[in-house]
Order: C-alpha cells, then sequence, then structure tokens
C-alpha cells in the first residue's frame, strides 16, 4: 500500500444529498461570544481572515448587542473596520434591536441575522418580552433592513427543547418560523439551543415546516454536540434537503445552559462527514484546523472538536 494523505476521508457519495453544502461559520459571533476571554479586535480580524482563507464563504462576523450584554464583543465597528475585503465572502452580522440596526448600517453592512425565540421562557429571559411580543421587537428591524436591501437570517432558538419547558411542540415553532418569514426574513436557522436534538425529532420539525409550505432552500440547521448529537441530526437535515448548515470553527462557545464544554457543532468535524460524503464544501481542512489549535491558544484551552484533536496530535 502506497502513503498517501491520511488527512482526509475517501469520499463515498450516498445517493439524496445536496451535491454542494454552505457551511455558515458561527465561531467569530456565536462561538467568541460564549467563550469566558475576552480577545482583542485584532486577534479577532486574523481569525476571520484565516477562515476565509481556508475557504468559508459566509462568516458570521460579530453582534451589534449592547456591549453590557457581549462584552465580548464590545468591539463590533472596530472589527468590521478591520477586515480585509475578499471576492465571494460574506460578513452577515447579528443584529438584536433597531439600536443595533443603526450601529450596523453606520459600519456598512449589507446582510443581519435577527435572534428570535421558539419559546416563551427563552424569549423572556433572552429577550425579556414575551413569545407573540417578539415580532413586535423584530418588525421595525425588518422593515428598516429591507428598506436598504439588507439580506437578513432568523435564529430560531430552542427549536428542539428548552431548558425551562422542556419539549416544544413543533406547530409552536413552525409557527414562529413562519411568522420571521412572513415579516421578512430570507433564510431561518433552526438552533438547537441546548444540544438535546435526535434525528428523528429533526426530521418531524422539517416536514412540519414542509406542511406549512416553507420550501427546505429557506431553512439551515444550527446544532449543539452537547449530548453528542449533532452530526447525526446535520445528515438527517441534509437527506431532508437542508443545504446549509451552521458551524463553529474548532467547536468554539460552549454550551451557555449545560456548563459542558461541548458546544457549537465544530466546522472541522462537519467538513469531514462532507468530505467523506462526497459533498463540495470549499474548505482547506488543514488550513482550518491550524487555524483552531492558533484560536485554542489565544482562549488557553483546547479545542474540544474531535477531529481537530485527531488532525493536530
Ligand atoms: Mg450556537
Amino acid at each position: 500500500m502506497s502513503a498517501r494523505n491520511v488527512g482526509l476521508p475517501d469520499p463515498h457519495p450516498s445517493p439524496g444529498l445536496p451535491a454542494r453544502v454552505t457551511i455558515w461559520e458561527v465561531g467569530a459571533r456565536d462561538g467568541l461570544q460564549n467563550e469566558p476571554v475576552v480577545l482583542g479586535a485584532r486577534v479577532k480580524a486574523e481569525f476571520l481572515d484565516r477562515l476565509a482563507a481556508a475557504g468559508l464563504r459566509v462568516l458570521e462576523a460579530t453582534s451589534f448587542a449592547h456591549p453590557r450584554w457581549v462584552p465580548q464583543l464590545a468591539d463590533a465597528t472596530e472589527l468590521l473596520g478591520l477586515l480585509t475585503p475578499r471576492q465571494g465572502v460574506r460578513y452577515p452580522v447579528l443584529v438584536p434591536n433597531e439600536r443595533g440596526l443603526d450601529r450596523a448600517l453606520a459600519a456598512g453592512v449589507t446582510e443581519i441575522a435577527i435572534f428570535a425565540s421558539a419559546t416563551d421562557s427563552f424569549a423572556r429571559r433572552n429577550l425579556n418580552r414575551d413569545l407573540k411580543k417578539q415580532f413586535a421587537m423584530f418588525a421595525p428591524v425588518l422593515r428598516r433592513a429591507k428598506a436598504s436591501v439588507l439580506g437578513v437570517r432568523g435564529y430560531v432558538s430552542m427549536c428542539f427543547g428548552d431548558p425551562w419547558e422542556g419539549a416544544v411542540p413543533i406547530e409552536q415553532v413552525v409557527d414562529i418560523g413562519r411568522r420571521l418569514l412572513d415579516l421578512g426574513c430570507d433564510q431561518l436557522s433552526l438552533g438547537d439551543t441546548i444540544g438535546v436534538a435526535t434525528p428523528g425529532q429533526v426530521a418531524a420539525v422539517l416536514e412540519g415546516f414542509g406542511r406549512a409550505d416553507v420550501g427546505i432552500d429557506a431553512l439551515a440547521v444550527h446544532f449543539h454536540d452537547t449530548y453528542g448529537q449533532a452530526l447525526s441530526n446535520t445528515l438527517t437535515a441534509l437527506r431532508a434537503g437542508v443545504s446549509c448548515v451552521d458551524a463553529s470553527a474548532g467547536g468554539l462557545g460552549g454550551c451557555p445552559y449545560a456548563g459542558s464544554a461541548t458546544g457549537n457543532l465544530a466546522t472541522e468535524d462537519l467538513v469531514w462527514m462532507l468530505e467523506g460524503l462526497g459533498i463540495e464544501h470549499g474548505v482547506d481542512l488543514d488550513a482550518l484546523v491550524a487555524t483552531s489549535v492558533w484560536m485554542a491558544g489565544q482562549l488557553g484551552r483546547p479545542s474540544p472538536s474531535r477531529v481537530v484533536h485527531a488532525l493536530s496530535s
């Protein structure tokens, strides 16, 4: 047997899967906002630049949340000023409300994301309003974003379970998502915020959206690996036709509601599976792993990603 590159799995395509998957890289925003260490803007800019150089094309860069609530990302405007524009690379930002939108527009962004809740308990704790009243906060943001021709993604958190309420009815998740699309969101990201989803449930939620006439192209998935289910859930979503998957380089982010070091699905773990399935992803895995090893050094803790561990040890 001749020596070969062991840095990638052999491709074994499987029928019924998308030919290409867009990875929505959330490490710089969802990842870093949930890390205890606060990094400087130049380190974040280097992180984003390295991720772009590794082939990632959608990089959620930061959040315009109030600095008091998310001190890790208080430098959003400064960071965006440090980014090097690259052909074909998008830098969406999270915008929680109109004040955040003002700041995002002043910084010249072209794409935003809003953050909604599928449950009343999380809406009250995270958004300070009940399940229905959250839309009154989003409506003017959506209206003004559309007037400025911004792309808008709607995060729907707690779609598969809520730490205070337990199970979340599928009809409720679909109703919240449907309303966000009606308000003007271009895409929904269905979040398993506490990482409890399992594959049958993922299929059932996606079928629920199908029954509500939401096209599968309008749906992305956002899984957490807290209970080791993120890749199984992702594969189930791919089989249902989803072709946009959220992931965080190196698995950055922990799990804010479970006290676990394992939070967001690691981009490297996702890339390994996509490569093995022969699905186009555009990422240079070695460059990505090197970036996550470097970032782990900045944060002073090892990456929880299995693939980062396997390829860097
Ligand atoms: Mg997340």
